[in-house]
């Protein structure tokens, strides 16, 4: 067998094809990715299509969230079971007949045979195999069956798997990403295309399901390299021509060790509920896997759609390094609107009770606007939003608070009843601003007079306010931060702490 026909004639299709028996994983998402920006580089098209012939693991639910996932990150599909287009249905589960019929003529053609071995006899074949140190593999024995006895035991009640006839060739065909691969098919059995149940397997319904579906180039993971050798042969079996492929080395963590739950998320809606944003993950897996050629870090989706090079996707190295897509994050974060921000914060603060779940208006939202603006420079990622911003929402404890202003080094500067003075008397010179003039420039002029008659330096008296209007040491600057905390629960914070025993 050849080098598969090149199809650059045909109209570019692809497809990511999700088996939904789990969430939506980051490498399911990388392959979306490639074959999306594949498919616009060439006015193509991007195809979703469900492998549910895993009846026991396929779950509606698990479906729902394949879709979600890449939906939330932008992969948005032109032909999909919840779309339909012209070549569906896009879920295989409902496409059974289909592969049956094929599977039907291939035994026709004598490509492929009944086999009605049982599970117990292949087993035995396969520990003998290994005993004797020879691969496990399909002796073929039923290959040798006459058509008629199998059609005698068909009808008898006996419920065979049709399997196809390899042919023991030297093969090899050009990966788009790896180059040139081969496989000698006589290692191969004759692999099981259909179960007795009338199920097809993984490989014979894919095939079946690119011809059907006019797909041009098959991008997916390298785990699937050695699986399309036994699709070219299904391919050659049932008269079809195959379309291109190409494989993506696989994910990898930074110690090459494969991507795993154990050093952290895999699972898109984890990264959505960690605080990611779409734009620093889809940025982040296009650099894994896909080498730009230069030291460009950041690209829009539309940078990665007139970038994106197929031949500059490596084969070997595809590490998912999570501080790069943390460094991400924190950029496109910065990158964002204000008023944008605030609206993804939103479902953050709501989580952690800070603020009620529906959107709010008017003066309430330009204040939460003027908060998550104060934070915007220092926040890395969602998640992290309520736990920065709670206290201009909430009064800190002030036993806290005072045993805060005991260890930092410039209100150590004083003693605790100093201390406690200097705010009091702050207090009393803030109320004299009204609420109209509660805003950074009055509330500096203010608290430097206060420093200055106090005759300390400027942070001997401004950590001390801090620490107590906030309980942290690291606040954004300390006169907006005091416009946005506001007149009252400004001074009764610094009172309660003024009076605390
Ligand atoms: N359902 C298969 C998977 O999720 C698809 C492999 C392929 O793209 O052919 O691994």
């Amino acid at each position: 067998m050849t080098d598969s026909a090149r199809n650059t004639s045909k109209p570019v299709r692809v497809r990511i094809a999700a088996s939904p028996t789990g969430k939506c994983h980051v490498g399911t998402a990388r392959t979306a990715l490639y074959n999306l920006l594949f498919a616009r580089q060439r006015g193509g098209k991007f195809i979703l299509r469900i492998d549910d012939t895993d009846v026991q693991r396929s779950t509606t639910e698990s479906e729902q969230g394949v879709l979600e996932g890449l939906r939330w990150l932008g992969l948005e599909w032109d032909e999909g079971p919840d779309k339909g287009g012209p070549w569906g249905p896009y879920r295989q589960s409902e496409r059974l007949q289909l592969y049956q019929r094929h599977a039907a003529e291939l035994v026709e053609k004598d490509r492929a045979y009944y086999c009605f071995c049982s599970p117990e006899e292949l087993e035995r074949e396969r520990k003998e195999a290994l005993a004797n140190g020879r691969m496990p593999r399909y002796s073929g024995r039923c290959r040798a069956l006459s058509r008629a006895d199998a059609e005698a035991r068909r009808q008898a009640g006996e419920r065979p798997v049709v399997r196809l006839k390899i042919e023991p060739l030297t093969m090899s065909f050009t990966d788009l990403v790896k180059g040139r691969i081969e496989l000698d098919a006589s290692l191969m059995g004759d692999p099981v295309i259909l179960k007795s149940d009338g199920v097809p397997t993984y490989s014979y319904a894919t095939v079946v399901d690119e011809h059907e579906m006019r797909i041009s180039h098959v991008l997916r993971g390298a785990d699937h390299t050695t699986n399309t050798f036994v699709q070219l042969q299904i391919y050659e079996a049932l008269g079809f021509e195959p379309p291109e492929f190409g494989h993506f080395a696989l994910l990898l963590n930074p110690d090459r060790s494969k991507i795993s739950k154990r050093t952290g998320a895999v699972f898109i809606g984890e990264f959505r509920d960690e605080g990611y944003l779409p734009e620093a993950i889809v940025n982040h897996l296009a650099l894994c896997g896909w080498n730009p050629g230069t030291d460009q870090e950041v690209f829009s989706f539309d940078g990665l759609q007139a970038a994106f090079a197929l031949d500059q996707c490596s084969s070997s190295n595809a590490i998912f390094d999570r501080s790069k897509l943390l460094w991400l994050n924190g950029h496109y974060i910065r990158q964002l609107g204000v008023e944008e921000l605030t609206r993804r914060t939103l479902p953050f603060l709501a989580g952690a009770g800070l603020v009620p779940s529906e959107p709010p208006a008017g003066p309430e939202l330009e204040r939460l606007k003027a908060i998550i603006g104060l934070e915007q420079e220092r926040l890395k990622t969602l998640y992290e939003a309520p736990e920065l911003v709670t206290f201009f929402f909430r009064d800190p404890d002030p036993a806290a608070c005072l045993e805060l202003l005991k260890t930092d080094r410039f209100a150590r500067k004083h003693t605790p009843d100093e201390l406690k003075r200097a705010l009091a008397e702050c207090a009393a010179a803030l109320r004299e601003l009204e609420d109209s003039s509660w805003t950074a420039l009055p509330l500096k002029e203010t608290l430097e007079g206060e420093a200055a008659k106090l005759g300390w330096k400027p942070p001997e008296l401004f950590m001390p306010v801090r620490l107590t209007v906030s309980a942290r040491q690291a606040t954004p600057p300390l006169f907006e931060t005091l416009e946005c905390v506001g007149r009252s629960a400004t001074l009764r914070r610094l009172l309660a702490v003024a009076g605390a025993p």
